[in-house]
C-alpha cells in the first residue's frame, strides 16, 4: 500500500478558511473591530488596521482555520436540512447545553495562551458586534457554530495585540511606532504567536 501523497496544501486550506467566511457574512474588518473595541483602551496608538493585520495572521493558523472548516461545515449542512436526527434539531435550535461549538472554538483559542482564553470568555458572554449579530435566535439562518468561531479569532488576535503590546513596553515604544504591516500574515502558515 502506498501512502497517500495527496496532502493538501495549506494555501488551499487558507482560501478556504476565508471563503467559508465570507460565505457566511462575516467580515475581517468585522471581527477586528471586536478586536480594536476590546484592545483600545490598552494600548496607546493602536488602529483598526493593526487590529485587521492581527485577525489576518491568526487565520493562517492552522488550527484556526480547520475549526473554521469543521464549524461553518456543520452550521451549512444544518441549514440544508442534511443532519440526522437529534443532531439535526439540536444544532438547529443552537441547544443550550450542547457546548461542541463551544469546544471547537476553544480548541483553537488554547495555542494564544491564558489572555486568549479569558478574552474568548468574555465575548461568549458579552456577545458584541458581529457575534450578537450572528445569534441564531434572532432567526436569520443557523449560526450555532458561526458565533463561537468568530469569538475565538477575536480573542485570539486580541491576545496577539497584547503580547506585542507588552514587548513595546520593554522597548519604551506604542502602536504608534509599529506598522500595522508588521503584524500581519508572513508568506508561510502561522505556526507560532
Ligand atoms: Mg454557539
Amino acid at each position: 500500500m502506498h501512502k497517500n501523497n495527496h496532502r493538501i496544501h495549506s494555501e488551499q486550506v487558507t482560501k478556504a478558511t476565508e471563503a467559508a467566511l465570507a460565505r457566511r457574512g462575516v467580515t475581517i474588518k468585522e471581527i477586528a473591530e471586536l478586536v480594536h473595541e476590546m484592545q483600545k483602551p490598552y494600548n496607546v496608538g493602536l488602529t483598526l488596521e493593526h487590529c485587521i493585520k492581527s485577525v489576518e495572521r491568526v487565520l493562517r493558523k492552522r488550527e484556526v482555520q480547520h475549526a473554521v472548516l469543521v464549524g461553518v461545515e456543520l452550521d451549512e449542512l444544518a441549514e440544508k436540512k442534511m443532519l440526522s436526527e437529534p443532531l439535526q434539531s439540536i444544532i438547529e435550535n443552537d441547544e443550550g447545553l450542547f457546548g461542541v461549538d463551544e469546544t471547537i472554538a476553544l480548541g483553537a483559542v488554547f495555542t494564544y495562551g491564558s489572555i486568549a482564553v479569558t478574552t474568548f470568555g468574555h465575548l461568549d458572554k458579552k456577545k458584541i458586534g458581529i457575534i450578537e449579530k450572528l445569534d441564531t435566535k434572532a432567526g436569520n439562518g443557523i449560526h450555532t457554530f458561526l458565533d463561537d468561531l468568530v469569538s475565538s479569532i477575536a480573542a485570539c488576535a486580541a491576545a496577539r495585540i497584547a503580547h506585542t503590546m507588552r514587548d513595546l513596553e520593554e522597548e519604551d515604544e506604542t502602536f504608534l511606532d509599529v506598522p500595522p504591516s508588521a503584524l500581519g500574515p508572513d508568506d508561510k502558515p502561522e505556526n507560532n504567536i
